[in-house]
């Protein structure tokens, strides 16, 4: 299969683009920047949707980017690289004269609300309460294609967990100095998913005939996760106490109000359809997968 992967260049565009390719598909980047197996959106648009069998979106600007000021430019940022994005690939596919069989765009599960009880399915009501769950929702809007034969896939990921990028290279330093600890009251959940199984089900989804619609990308054992635990499983992992908590306060101060809703509050979300669909969890459990991080 040749698939074509906007945002392909980054943390989770790199392991789907290493486990496509173990898998014997071609890959062909959309970036910012032109370069080898790699165009630009520029090209994109002037020259269409090269030859190919499926479309996967993964650009966006880093939400939680510490050295970024939450304000209206970064805040026009974040959305613009996501929809437009979507946007420009959703068009790129209604054009081609020969469309690709799937298209699958990775959003998040801020489009539920945080609550520290309800559990949420790909069924459950949200997307229109905040800055984040309207972001989601325009996000997956963009992507809709009416009356085309390309099927259309929506992965709704929780927090990608995974060497080298992503929440644990933002924290690991506090934790291996034993300096780490939950966030804030710990008690939030902390809807979270192995980076090798997001890459899974994206892949699970371009080589599943048949399967479209919204699917949950976090651990089955997710919604059992708060912020508490996870701190004192990594703590484990790296075999290092969990002693010192980020007050709620601190955690506002370097990521502004609006911001600090993502770590300070969390969903219970259940990977409902997913695993009806029949995919198969590499890492289920949060243990196994920290094990498998920081080793
Ligand atoms: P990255 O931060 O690694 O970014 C992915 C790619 O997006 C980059 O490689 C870059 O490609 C492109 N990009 C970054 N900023 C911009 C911008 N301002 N304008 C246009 N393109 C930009 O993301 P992840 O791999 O971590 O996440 C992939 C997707 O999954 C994102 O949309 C993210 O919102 C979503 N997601 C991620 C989660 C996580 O925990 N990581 C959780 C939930 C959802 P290039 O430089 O080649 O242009």
């Amino acid at each position: 299969m040749r698939v074509v992967v906007g945002g392909g260049t980054g943390f989770v565009g790199t392991a789907l683009t290493q486990l496509l390719r173990s898998r014997g598909h071609e890959v062909t980047h959309v970036s910012r920047r032109a370069g080898k197996d790699r165009i630009s959106w520029e090209q994109l648009s002037q020259s269409g949707l090269p030859q190919c069998d499926a479309v996967v979106n993964l650009a966006g600007e880093n939400v939680l980017n510490p050295f970024r000021r939450w304000g209206d430019a970064f805040c026009r940022e974040v959305i613009r690289s996501r929809v437009e994005t979507t946007k420009t690939l959703a068009k790129a596919i209604a054009d081609a004269e020969q469309p690709p069989h799937a298209w699958v765009v990775v959003t998040g599960v801020g489009y539920y609300r945080p609550s520290p009880t309800a559990e949420y399915t790909e069924d459950s009501p949200g997307g229109d309460f905040d800055f984040f769950s309207r972001l989601v929702s325009s996000w997956e809007a963009a992507a809709l294609i009416p009356g085309s034969p390309t099927r259309g896939v929506v992965v709704r990921s929780g927090v990608v967990l995974g060497q080298g990028g992503g929440a644990i290279s933002q924290m690991i330093w506090p934790f291996r100095l034993g300096l780490g600890g939950p966030v804030g009251s710990g008690l939030q959940p902390f809807p979270w998913i192995h980076i090798r199984d997001l890459a899974g089900i994206v892949c699970h989804a371009l080589e599943t005939e048949g399967l479209r619609g919204v699917f949950n990308g976090v651990s089955p054992s997710s919604p059992a996760t708060s912020n508490g635990t996870f701190a004192r499983e990594l703590a484990a992992a790296l075999g290092r106490p969990a002693l010192l908590p980020m007050p709620a306060w601190a955690v506002r101060a370097i990521f502004g109000a609006e911001r600090a809703v993502m770590l300070l509050e969390g969903q219970k979300v259940v990977p409902k359809h997913t695993l009806e669909s029949g995919y198969s969890f590499v890492f289920p459990d949060l243990p196994g997968a920290l094990k498998d991080i920081v080793s």
